[in-house]
């Protein structure tokens, strides 16, 4: 199954290249009062409202998914974790590219850990991604992005993949400079998730995916899921043993090599294999950013 969020936060079951309005459905989920719940209530509920969302989208008559603007799909979870450098030959460009590795010597994921992208930073295709013109450098990721199912804590890498819900294209904005990357890759709309979530049981192999970007029609970044250094099912594993993991958390997997800046009234297109594609504008920021301290 591949759901959607669009318009005004409208559900939708995606078949085809046409969008099935569900959103009577969302009048099942629990009502919610302060606190919010950590997590994303419509993934926690999926098992659940699987049916009934089938169900309602065989009834209704559906609208080309053009004629919609998507939003990002998993607007609550409880934190956006981001891999880094989990592909060899993106490790060897930032090595070659001091723009990239500002003066450091990049060591693998092995060395770094995962890290955490604000939630505020998530935004979906039909939202353009502002990035400031000049002085900071503002790069495309494409990374394939998890999205946790079930409240999980220390699991194993074998069965992992259990506690995924399903998976989407993410787009992991990075402003290169010497801060850290919370702070470089957490600004407004710098954690593109879409088009749609696409459910676990249509990906029985997510470790071997195609994926791509490009930018104004030319081909950025070129790559399988394959290629990763810590796997989908390893990546789980390792963050739930540092965090508990809780249902619509986005794990974004890492990008592979040709990353490469984007400037205002670039066109990103992203795709990967089984999970689809989308379109996203760059636009411009109107307020400035500090010029990036000096490397250390
Ligand atoms: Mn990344």
């Amino acid at each position: 199954m591949r759901y959607c969020r669009f318009d005004d936060d409208r559900l939708g079951i995606v078949r085809g290249d046409r969008v099935h309005d569900v959103t009577p459905v969302l009048d099942k989920l629990p009502a919610c009062r302060w606190p919010l719940p950590a997590y994303d209530p419509l993934i926690a509920a999926l098992p659940k409202l699987r049916g009934d969302m089938e169900a309602m989208a065989d009834r209704v008559t559906p609208v080309p998914i053009a004629s919609v603007k998507l939003k990002n799909p998993v607007p609550n979870p409880s934190k956006v974790i981001g891999a880094p450098v989990n592909y060899h030959a993106h490790i060897d460009e930032a090595n070659r590219d001091k723009e990239i590795s500002f003066g450091k010597t990049i060591k693998t994921i092995d060395h770094y850990g995962v890290f955490l992208k604000s939630n505020s930073s998530l935004s979906g295709p039909s939202e353009p991604v502002p990035v400031v013109e000049k002085d900071r450098r503002t790069d495309h990721e494409v990374e394939l992005a998890a999205i946790v199912g079930e409240t999980c804590f220390d699991v194993p890498e074998a069965g992992a993949l259990k506690y995924v819900a399903g998976y989407a294209i993410g787009l992991d904005m990075t402003i290169r400079g010497p801060e850290e990357r919370s702070l470089r890759k957490s600004l407004d709309r710098f954690s593109v998730v879409g088009p749609y979530v696409v459910t676990a049981d249509e990906i029985p192999d997510p470790e071997n995916l195609d994926l791509e970007i490009l930018v104004n029609g030319q081909v950025r970044q070129k790559s399988n899921t394959s290629r990763l250094i810590f796997g989908v099912a390893k990546l789980v594993s390792y963050c739930s043993n540092f965090y508990t993991l809780y249902p619509g958390d986005i794990i974004m997997t890492g990008t592979p090599e040709g990353v490469g800046p984007v400037q205002a009234g670039d066109v990103m297109h992203a795709k990967i294999e089984r999970v689809g594609e989308m379109t996203i504008a760059v636009t411009r920021r109107t307020a400035p950013l500090p010029p990036p301290a000096p490397a250390v």
